[in-house]
């Protein structure tokens, strides 16, 4: 048996020495077996990530073990525990830094929803101040849970048209967080 693990081709035709498919497909299978995260890790769940890099669940199968610690150079915001009111504008500035194509994975219940703290401070779901593309459950999730997640960005990443990002209902859902 093979100890390399041979990614599926996209969909397409073939035939014996031949195979097409759309540029569309092959850049998506490009980008979701390369995706560079960027943690943005305040609390509790933040600890569950660190065991999803750890060699028993270990995020690098996917391509994804080079973290990166600078909003210009990631693909995918992880956003994981609690966020305060007050770190809302900065959880926007590190999105809107991050270059086109970008995604986000809003890990556990504080992330998503603000969790148990229906406080004055806390911030109830990140999607106030940026899009969110796939929401993990749990409080905490397992790192199952977070990798689950990521598959779903993947599959996203995978079939996303190279027109989305230019359509005018892109714009419009930027405009809505006002990104221009
Ligand atoms: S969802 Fe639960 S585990 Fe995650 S940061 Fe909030 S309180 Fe902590």
């Amino acid at each position: 048996m093979s100890k390399y693990n041979i990614v599926e081709p996209p969909d397409g035709y073939s035939a014996p020495g031949f195979f097409a498919t759309t540029l569309d497909r092959v850049v998506g299978l490009a980008r979701k077996n390369s995706i560079w995260p960027l943690p943005f890790a305040t609390s509790c769940c933040g600890i569950e990530f660190m065991a999803t890099m750890g060699a028993n669940y270990d995020l690098a199968r996917f391509g994804s073990e080079r973290l990166s610690f600078s909003p210009r150079q990631a693909d995918l915001l992880m956003v994981m525990g609690t966020i305060a009111k007050k770190m809302g504008p900065i959880v926007h500035q590190v999105y809107e830094q991050m270059a086109e194509p970008r995604w986000v994975l809003s890990v556990g219940a504080c992330a998503s929803s603000g969790g148990i703290f229906d406080t004055y401070s806390v911030l109830q779901g990140i999607d106030r101040v940026v899009p969110v593309d796939v929401y993990v459950p749990g409080c905490p999730p397992r790192p199952e849970q977070i990798l689950d997640g990521f598959m779903k960005i993947q599959e996203l990443v995978g079939n996303e048209s190279l027109r989305r990002r230019y359509s005018p209902e892109y714009r419009e859902l930027l405009g809505k967080y006002g990104i221009k």
